[in-house]
């Protein structure tokens, strides 16, 4: 029988949170928009960028509030949530615009109020419309979504599931320390806090170790082993799935009884708050994925993007008889999955790279089995980092990035001091994304994938205009995402 994954009380609660966002909506609109994806696909740079652009009048032109003039103004307001960190975006966009490094990444959640006075479109919403829209932008790292499914699996299911992927491919030799310690001990002999926290440390390196892995991202739940916040040491973070267990119940005061009652404590009081006061409040969502990064370390790398994806996607598009169906009173309406950092490939790559990624997320669909509607998909880079040109070789064009590479960085035994500029040529993706993706299910065509040079380049220096006015962060495409993404609301 499956545990029970809810009680009155939950539902309750988030359908009282529901309703209060309803009243104060009809006074305020209010827009919540989740900003997701797993660690450093890009969550704090896109809100970063998309806040400086909005702020400050960026180029924007296929967002059409802005184009067409109906935006009065952008301000950020003191967010709603009292308990929620504020994302810092102050902080944040300094790095980037000032010191021209990188911000620190999500951790965490937080959350940032951005207000938007406008005017409508038409004379008939002129007459009802506030003319004012908030919009509660919520980053949270994705490896928190993988944990949802959890809500549906109990003990003894978390432990089969996550031992037998442990035994496969790369991972099993990953988990050699973890599931030989597992292995020497006695279960159900009376629980120890020391073997409980010798095996849970020993599956959290596991996990972190298939994360660092050049093969491999990880996307393994419990996902607050990797990201423990204020959690850290706590029962509820210290317990590991054990092996291979006898189908009897845990006799009491064992080790398996406490490991049990903590994974349980793992779902009460880390997954379902954050289901309830957080995931289930959401309106429309933004998922960014790395996918570049993946397609450059090799089929492991893309195929364990796409389950991540699926898992991810399945989280935002629940089929009628999934549990989080049941829970969720309100829906997600749209869910923008985006390719980010597309400023490493030449202009022309754009839509391979959006093509490429278009197909792994309805692969990913495809696994999950329902139906892709609402989901849209592009390539786009929060910060532009590199402009175009050509260069000449052998008499041919080649179309070539320029920026400058991060202090450290390497091309062909070349180090970077952080200063100097230099083109590289990225490489093509495939024009065909068929083609790309029956090399990456046939390993005798592995060979033939192609290869891109991915090189970490330092934020761009901003131009001044003559009155000393420092112009917007450039993106790609970041006014498309924001058009699919709120473009409707202020119609
Ligand atoms: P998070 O973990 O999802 O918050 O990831 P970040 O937003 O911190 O991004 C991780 C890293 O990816 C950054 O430090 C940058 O090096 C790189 N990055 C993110 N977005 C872009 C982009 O639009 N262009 C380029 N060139 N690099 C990016």
């Amino acid at each position: 029988m499956p545990p029970l994954i809810t009680s009155i009380a939950d539902e309750a609660a988030i359908a009282f949170d529901n309703l209060s966002d309803r009243a104060s909506n009809l006074v305020h609109p209010t827009l919540r928009l989740g900003v997701t994806g797993l660690s450093r696909a890009g969550k704090t740079v896109f809100i970063s960028s998309l806040v400086h652009n909005l702020l400050h009048g960026g180029r924007l032109p296929l967002f059409e509030a802005m184009r067409s003039g109906r935006v009065s103004g952008v301000t950020l307001e003191e967010q709603p949530d009292d308990a929620v960190p504020r994302f810092q975006y102050e902080d944040h966009i300094r790095a980037l615009v000032r010191d021209r490094i990188w911000p620190d990444s999500t951790r965490a959640i937080s959350e940032l109020r951005l207000t938007i006075q406008y005017e409508s479109a038409s004379g008939w919403s002129r007459m009802f419309s506030s003319g004012k829209l908030s919009i509660d932008i919520v980053d949270y790292p994705g490896e928190w979504l993988l944990d949802l499914p959890l809500l549906q699996q109990d003990y003894r299911t978390f432990s089969a599931n996550t031992v037998e992927l442990a035994r496969t491919g790369i991972r099993s030799e990953l988990s050699t320390a973890w599931l030989e310690e597992s292995a020497k001990i006695d279960m159900d002999a009376p629980a120890d806090e020391m073997t409980a926290r010798k095996l849970s440390t020993l599956f959290s390196e596991y996990l972190r170790a298939c994360k660092a892995d050049e093969r491999s991202l990880s996307t393994l739940p419990p996902g607050r082993f990797l990201m423990p916040g204020d959690l850290e040491g706590s029962p509820a973070l210290t317990f590991a799935p054990l092996p291979d267990m006898p189908d009897e119940r845990p006799p009491s005061g064992s080790l398996r009884a406490m490991m049990e009652r903590r994974f349980e404590a793992y779902k009460s009081v880390v997954v379902k708050p954050f289901f309830r006061e957080h995931f289930a409040r959401l309106d429309r969502q933004i998922v960014l994925v790395d996918a570049l990064q993946a397609i450059n370390r090799g089929p492991e790398a893309v195929q364990d993007l796409e389950r991540a994806l699926a898992d991810v996607l399945g989280c935002f598009r629940p089929g009628t008889n999934n549990f989080l169906s049941a829970l969720l009173r309100r829906r997600i309406d749209k869910v923008l999955v985006a390719a980010t950092k597309a400023d490493h490939l030449h202009h022309e790559s754009h839509d391979r790279l959006q093509a490429v990624t278009r197909r792994l997320v309805d692969r990913a669909i495809e696994t999950i089995g329902r139906s892709g509607a609402g989901i849209e998909v592009m390539a786009l880079a929060s910060v532009r980092a590199t402009r175009e040109a050509n260069v000449k070789e052998n008499g041919e064009d080649l179309p070539v990035i320029v920026g400058t590479p991060m202090a450290g960085e390497t091309i062909g035994g070349e180090r970077f001091d952080g200063n100097r500029s230099t083109a590289v040529f990225p490489g093509d993706l495939p024009e065909d994304p068929s083609g790309f993706f029956r090399e990456l299910d046939d390993p005798s065509l592995h060979a033939h994938l192609p290869h891109l040079n991915i090189l970490r380049f330092r934020p761009p220096k901003l131009e001044e205009t003559g009155d000393g006015l420092t112009l917007s962060v450039p993106h790609i495409r970041l006014d498309r995402a924001l058009q699919f993404l709120i473009g409707d609301r202020l119609a």
